[in-house]
């Protein structure tokens, strides 16, 4: 038999440094069964090979971050590795285990079921970034399912991660996305019709993908000692300005993850972001966007809406509620992390303070929206108030809506105000003589308060501008792309990426990317609601 050539392996310049691994306690059995993993952060489990790795697209940003060019990336060595294929030498790979409240109730042992962590990478500036491969094979925490993940989900957490970058939204980032050439098998609608579907592996990065179910699940089986020591790693290597670990510093921890968590919320509100599952686990340690699987953008701006079909008769997930939901999960970290602490009103104490953070926030968000120098509670409270019940009155694009807001000349009629809104409305019947005139009413308002900030229409309008973008990743417009991978076709997902890399700038040759969403698209699966199935 002839041995395979000698080669040295790809990408020398990735350096490792597994400190998850090499500092927590790893699950003892080594066979990838599905289990019940006790006593341990981890299981060390190798991604499953797939059978013809094909690269759709990768993220230069993202892989700036690793220090690796646009030729490294083009590489069949890059689409061996990323596809889990090919292990590099220094690669320590591990699926984490967790827990998490799901829907408001508790679901015990989670874990990585279908993403495999590689390692830790130093990159040249000294910044640290974990790499992870989701859908790369099952794992012991993969319970009934097979540890793999359809292109049209892959494909949506690709371009949404780095969509959400561009519009300075923490986010977990995505390097690249490869098809496997494997066939995955879905259940898509749950209503037991099966087919097989194009299998895909993402590359994610982030300083950690540690979520608040790492810690659920220790304090749940009463591993005391071992959730001590996830928080005191934890703290040292993501959090190493608050100090060494004690019970202050614990407090003083959670109320970070309490700040940057309500900066999160408020910059969903910003751009219209739905999760659709905000499950503990699906909450990051670092308050960042997280886990993208049933999501969506807000087109006509309606507070219940939520796009997970699963959440359709509860809508505990919806737009309006997020921020009260992530209040609810911080509370299930706080309880979790009591026993480290042994005193609960520091704990309610910084989720009161959340409550303030975010309000604070999305006041500051608001004006900013809206163009004001500063949040003035006494008046624009009021005028946020109504604006607020008059866009979901009838059908009116979120997104379109803002920016055409900034083009509302002040000096002008009633006439010349509405002017720029006319096709930001979904239904032309809804414009009714009584809805035009509230909405007049309104804008006269507006404008008298603006007036009263007394700044020169370009800046209001570049402040609007940098805040209220005008590409978003609207729900059409992935699964357009999804249907052209489908077809062989990868270059919208490139027109994407690039138009995404610019959300705020008007990309005059881009127009159509900007436009509400086209009828047919109102109830196409994909485009108006999804399902967890991915
Ligand atoms: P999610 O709702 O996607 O956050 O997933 C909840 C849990 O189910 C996590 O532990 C996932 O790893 C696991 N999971 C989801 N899809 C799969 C799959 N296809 N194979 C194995 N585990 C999965
Ligand atoms: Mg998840």
């Amino acid at each position: 038999m002839s041995r395979p050539p000698q080669t040295s392996p790809p990408f020398p310049s990735l350096t490792f440094d597994n400190r998850f691994t090499r500092e927590l306690p790893a699950d003892p059995i080594e066979t990838n069964s599905r289990r019940q993993v006790v006593k341990a952060c981890f299981s060390r489990v190798r991604p499953q090979p797939v059978s013809a790795p094909r690269l759709v697209a990768f993220s230069r940003e993202a892989a700036g971050l690793l220090d690796l060019t646009e030729a490294d990336c083009r590489s069949e060595a890059f689409t061996q590795v990323f596809s889990g294929n090919q292990l590099l030498p220094a690669m320590d790979p591990y699926a984490a285990c967790y827990g998490g409240h799901q829907f408001g109730n508790w679901a015990g042992q989670l874990g990585d079921g279908r993403a495999i962590n590689l390692g830790e990478i130093v990159n040249q500036q000294g910044e640290r970034w974990t790499l992870q491969l989701k859908g790369a094979g099952p794992t012991p925490y993969s319970r009934n399912a097979d540890g793999r993940a359809v292109l049209r989900s892959s494909l949506r957490e690709f371009l949404c991660s780095e969509a959400m970058f561009h519009l300075g939204v923490p986010t977990t980032r995505a390097l690249s996305l490869i098809l496997t050439g494997d066939p995955v098998e879905r259940d898509m609608f749950y209503d037991g019709h099966p087919e097989e579907e194009p299998g895909a592996v993402v590359c994610r990065l982030a300083p950690t993908f540690v979520r608040f179910g790492n810690f659920e699940i220790l304090a749940a089986r009463g591993e005391i000692a071992l959730l001590q020591q996830l928080a005191d790693f934890t703290i040292r290597t993501g959090f190493p300005h608050l100090g060494e670990p004690s019970p202050a510093v614990y407090v003083r921890w959670f109320a970070e993850i309490c700040r940057s968590t309500a900066e999160l919320m408020v910059h969903w509100m910003r751009v219209g972001f739905v999760h659709g599952v905000m499950n503990t686990d699906n909450m990051s340690i670092h308050g960042l966007t997280i886990d993208y699987g049933p999501y969506g953008w807000l087109e006509d701006y309606d507070p219940t809406w939520t796009p997970n079909t699963t959440d359709a008769q509860g809508r505990r997930y919806c737009y309006g509620r997020q921020a009260q939901i992530a209040h609810w999960n911080l509370a299930q970290l706080a309880n979790a992390l009591y026993p480290l602490i042994g005193d609960t009103a520091p704990l309610e104490q910084a989720l009161r303070d959340y409550s303030l953070y975010f309000e604070q926030g999305w006041q500051t968000m608001m004006a900013g929206k809206l163009g004001l120098i500063a949040f003035e509670p006494a008046t624009d409270r009021p005028l946020v108030d109504d604006l607020l019940r008059l866009l979901p009155e009838i059908e009116t694009d979120m997104t379109l809506f803002f920016r055409r807001l900034a083009l509302t000349p002040l000096q002008a009629s009633a006439e010349d105000r509405m002017a720029p809104l006319v096709d930001v409305f979904y239904r032309p019947e809804q414009l009714t003589a009584a809805w035009r005139e509230r909405w007049i009413d309104w804008l006269a308002r507006y404008a008298a308060r603006l007036n009263r900030d007394n700044q020169p229409e370009a800046v209001r309008r570049a402040r609007m501008n940098a805040v209220n973008p005008k590409y978003v990743l609207r729900n059409y417009l992935a699964q357009l792309a999804i249907d052209k991978v489908m077809e062989g076709e990868y270059s919208l997902v490139e027109e994407l990426l690039e138009v995404l890399r610019h959300p705020y700038d008007e990309q005059s040759d881009k127009e159509q990317f900007a436009e509400k969403r086209p009828e047919w698209a109102r109830h196409r699966a994909g485009c108006s609601m999804l399902s967890c199935s991915s």
